[in-house]
């Protein structure tokens, strides 16, 4: 074994570290296990890029090797400086750090140029001047093999002359490229005289105009991993007919030999995962940005509460492997509870106020209650939670006529305040609609706390409430998944996937009530809101008034899924 190999892994392996691993035994790369994860910034990155962001970055961590960070910045008409900054955010919240600064393909243009001039005069390139059309038309079917360009042949001086003056501008877009020069008759189509320049007169949001011509993925992708002197270079299942594309300029330059192995994207039910899609919703207004808490990327989910951690997790439970399938969307969700259960402090707040009035209770009088921040973790203490005269409860904890099985309040049943005293509704006041609008108890001082009383007497229900003097107002914001469909893009003929928005995706809750040790809280905080779920505040939330969004609700459906499998 190489000295640099690690202990024992945590996880179970997959067949990528078990390719890194025997490299290591082979000695292939001198023990060096060098990555590099190689977003293009044409949109944000979403939870399917965390899977290769913790598959990069993970296994450089475990066997002591780095990760470039390198921006695939080929194509100037979609990429923005925006993406590259959410990128940067992006991957240094997930919790992983690059090796320098960040990188470019664009750092590489002059050297991919020079190698393209190496590949004309080796006869191995050509200045093709078929229109995008005939080049498709010439590229043939998978049952038959395509036509050769009628320009394949010119000679070394023309094509160097012609890419010369590509590169200087003399031609419109689209009017030329530059192919290689590898095998029309090839099964693989990709060796079918592949694109490696296109003409383009475009801005580039690094390189500005000093470049009309710009490379193909195929032709940027593998060198740059060679500059680099990435040794694995993983990528998605869809990729896997290029490995022979990316094998074969490096074979032809004599360069350093990255190695590509290609993996499962991740699917979610009830998820898109493409940034062209996610792009659309965001232009078409169907949700506030990329950062909307309904969106799948890695801004969406911090602004919606979820954690690093939890996404962490997630990535490291569902492994890497070659088959595709999708995961369903209440695993993600069952990771985010099981990391904000520890951390998040609870607290009380109600979601739809119903007005509880204590006849015996003082009219002037305040007590401050104690109330345990944590029952997973001691260390988080108490805090005090004001109890008076007024309250709010949930208007789905009364009934004025409770069915069976309704144990919460109701005309002359007793229920527990949490942390509060025990109460019985004595009488309703009810609005010209005859909707209950005012509950009347009596408290039981003897309960304080919520403790049972002396003589023993039970409850069958303990709810949480607000003291009305003193609660904070709040928007509340409730999620459901951004689709109706657990495949957001099977459609019928003609339809679109937006056709599977769901309408319901976002319930607003303008006028919540929520405790007043929730102040000051900022974006980034988690909360448990006791019997609701997670929240945590958005930063739409002004001092006076916050708003939360509910990360999660506390039913673990994911729990109840693994039962049911066993
Ligand atoms: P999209 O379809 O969202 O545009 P992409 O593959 O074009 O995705 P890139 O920016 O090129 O996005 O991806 C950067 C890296 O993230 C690539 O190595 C890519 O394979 C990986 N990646 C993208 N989507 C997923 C996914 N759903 N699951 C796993 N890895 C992914
Ligand atoms: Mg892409």
């Amino acid at each position: 074994m190489n000295p640099t190999n690690p202990e024992a892994p945590a996880g179970p392996s997959n067949f990528i570290r078990d390719i890194v691993l025997d490299d290591l035994k082979t000695d292939k790369y001198q023990g060096r296990v060098h990555t590099r994860f190689p977003p293009e910034p044409n949109g944000y990155l979403h939870i399917g890029h965390a899977k290769s962001i913790c598959l990069n970055f993970g296994l450089a961590q475990e066997f002591h090797g780095k990760t470039n960070l390198r921006f695939d910045d080929t194509n100037p008409s979609k990429e923005e400086v925006e993406y590259v900054d959410s990128i940067i955010r992006d991957v240094r919240w997930m919790g992983f750090e690059w090796e320098g600064v960040p990188l470019y393909a664009s750092d590489y243009f002059q050297q991919l140029y020079d190698w393209a001039i190496e590949l004309i005069k080796k006869g191995k390139a050509f200045v093709c001047d078929l229109t995008p059309d005939q080049i498709r038309e010439y590229r043939g079917t998978p049952s038959e093999p395509g036509r050769e360009s009628p320009y394949r042949n010119r000679s070394v001086e023309e094509n160097l002359d012609l890419f010369a003056r590509m590169k200087a501008g003399e031609f419109p877009d689209g009017t030329r490229t530059l192919r290689a020069k590898i095998d029309m008759a090839s099964p693989n189509f990709n060796l079918r005289d592949p694109i490696m320049y296109r003409i383009l007169h475009a801005t580039h949001h690094r390189t500005g105009d000093a470049w009309c011509i710009y490379p193909m993925y195929d032709y940027a992708h593998g060198q740059s991993d060679s500059l680099e002197k990435v040794t694995h270079s993983m990528c998605t299942l869809e990729f896997e007919d290029h490995r022979p594309l990316y094998n074969w300029f490096i074979q032809q330059l004599g360069i350093f030999p990255s190695q590509q192995i290609e993996f499962d994207r991740l699917n979610l039910t009830h998820t898109l995962l493409s940034k062209r899609k996610l792009l659309q919703l965001v232009q078409e207004g169907r949700v506030r940005a990329w950062d909307d808490p309904r969106m799948p990327t890695i801004s969406g989910l911090r602004r919606r509460g979820y954690t690093p951690k939890a996404i962490r997790n997630f990535c490291a439970s569902i492994g890497v492997s070659k088959t595709t399938g999708s995961i369903e969307l209440a695993m993600l969700e069952h990771f985010v509870r099981e990391d904000l259960n520890k951390r998040a402090p609870r607290v009380m707040a109600v979601l739809r106020p119903l007005k509880v009035v204590i006849d015996n209770y003082l009219e002037n009088q305040v007590e401050e209650m104690d109330a345990v921040n944590n029952p997973e973790d001691v260390s988080a203490g108490t805090r005090k939670v004001p109890f008076s005269r007024v309250l709010y409860i949930e208007q789905d904890d009364f009934r004025e006529e409770p069915p069976k099985g309704y144990f919460r309040l109701s005309p002359g049943r007793e229920v527990r305040l949490r942390y509060g005293y025990f109460i019985t509704c004595t009488s309703v006041v009810k609005d010209a609609q005859g909707n209950v609008v005012e509950v009347h108890c009596t408290y039981d001082p003897e309960t304080r706390g919520g403790n049972s009383p002396p003589d023993g007497r039970k409850v069958k229900s303990t709810i949480h409430w607000v003291s009305a003097q003193h609660a904070l107002d709040a928007e509340v914001r409730l999620y459901e998944t951004l689709f109706t469909k657990e495949d957001p893009s099977d459609v019928p003929e003609g339809g679109d996937f937006t056709d599977n928005l769901n309408p319901s995706s976002l319930e607003t809750i303008a006028s919540a009530k929520v405790e007043p040790s929730l102040s000051g809280a900022t974006p980034g905080a988690s909360y448990q809101f006791e019997r609701l779920g997670y929240f945590t505040p958005d930063r739409d939330g002004t001092a006076d008034r916050p708003v939360f969004n509910r990360t999660v609700t506390l039913k673990d459906a994911w729990a109840k899924i693994e039962k049911k499998s066993k």
